[in-house]
């Protein structure tokens, strides 16, 4: 039986107001989300699998030096760039993420070769890279990941406290009815060298089962690790009974609970979504088959079906 297939992304969810982004960089923003929708739609029109269309989406927005993930990450206090990233299927559970990687250009293909071709589900630092170097991927200087505009907030951030943060993610249920999720990101500006974040953590930043549904965060990833957020998402839904939108929220307050914010995206068995957050915005989008793409970025949030 083939199901109509949806994908849902977002882009970071902290400090996106109209007081800071002008109708010009709300439009440049918008159009790379349109355009990451693309690339997992080319996949998915043809027959292709959710993994794929995972990747692809995420991949774009890494190549996007404007969102913190591959191009465009935020530094870390030592003024390196740090990357982690997550797939996972929720077909069998296979899941593959690496954290700490320094010179891949997407970090999203070395978690799924991870998720692929090793019996392993987490790789971190030197040993990452030089996995996804062995399968022949992409590689880049740090000058191509450190943007002028990130090494000015991380000068800014020395200066003063204050935390930027984001991160890309995409989840999706393909034409087989399956779901997966995927994220990526820099992390958090002037992180300590060697911090990983809740994204390459399977339950905590991502997690995806069909028994319930896929789940991508974005937010304060300590707050999200301590609450095993996206695992304690798909409990709700598969054991709680509770609807993805209201899951999503709960857990969203039990985080705002601990003194954190954050935002996730979501899809369910149904092809119901969900798109929360406890932010002014997150940038997101939705590709249903058959129907236009939507995007966004200011709040309020809320569920497109
Ligand atoms: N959750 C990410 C991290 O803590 C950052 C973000 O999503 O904004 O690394």
């Amino acid at each position: 039986m083939s199901v109509k297939y949806v994908l849902a992304i977002h882009a970071g969810c902290e400090g996106i107001t109209r007081e800071y982004y002008g109708p010009e960089a709300v439009e440049e923003h918008l159009a790379f989300l349109r355009k990451s929708l693309a690339a997992g739609r080319a996949v998915l029109d043809g027959g292709g699998r959710g993994v794929d269309a995972v990747c692809a989406t995420v991949e774009v927005l890494e190549d996007c030096p404007l969102f913190n993930a591959g191009r465009g990450s935020v530094f870390t206090h030592d003024g390196t760039i740090e990357m982690d990233a997550s797939v996972m299927s929720g077909e069998d559970l296979s899941a593959g993420a690496v954290a700490g990687v320094t010179g891949i250009k997407n970090p999203v293909r070395a978690a799924a070769l991870v998720l692929e071709k090793s019996p392993h589900v987490l790789l971190i630092g030197a040993g990452a890279d030089s996995f996804a170097q062995s399968w022949g991927l992409e590689e880049m200087g740090p000058e191509y990941f450190q943007t002028a505009r990130r090494r000015e907030e991380y000068l800014a951030a020395q200066k003063q406290a204050g935390e930027q943060f984001g991160t890309v993610g995409a989840v999706c249920i393909d034409s087989a009815g399956n779901l997966t999720t995927a994220s990526s990101t820099g992390g958090i500006t002037c992180k300590e060298y060697g911090r990983v974040g809740d994204s390459p953590v399977i339950g905590a930043g991502v997690y995806a089962d069909n028994a319930s549904c896929a789940v991508s965060c974005t937010g304060e990833g300590e707050f999200f690790l301590r609450r095993a957020a996206a695992t304690r998402i798909a409990a709700l839904v598969e054991f709680g009974g509770l609807s993805l939108e209201a899951a999503a929220s709960t857990v969203l307050e039990n985080i705002r609970a601990l003194g954190g914010k954050g935002g996730l995206i979501g899809v369910d068995a149904a092809g119901r979504v969900a798109f929360s957050f406890t932010t002014r915005g997150m940038f997101r989008g939705l590709a249903r088959q058959g129907e236009p793409d939507r995007v966004a970025m200011f709040g309020p949030p809320g569920i497109w079906q």
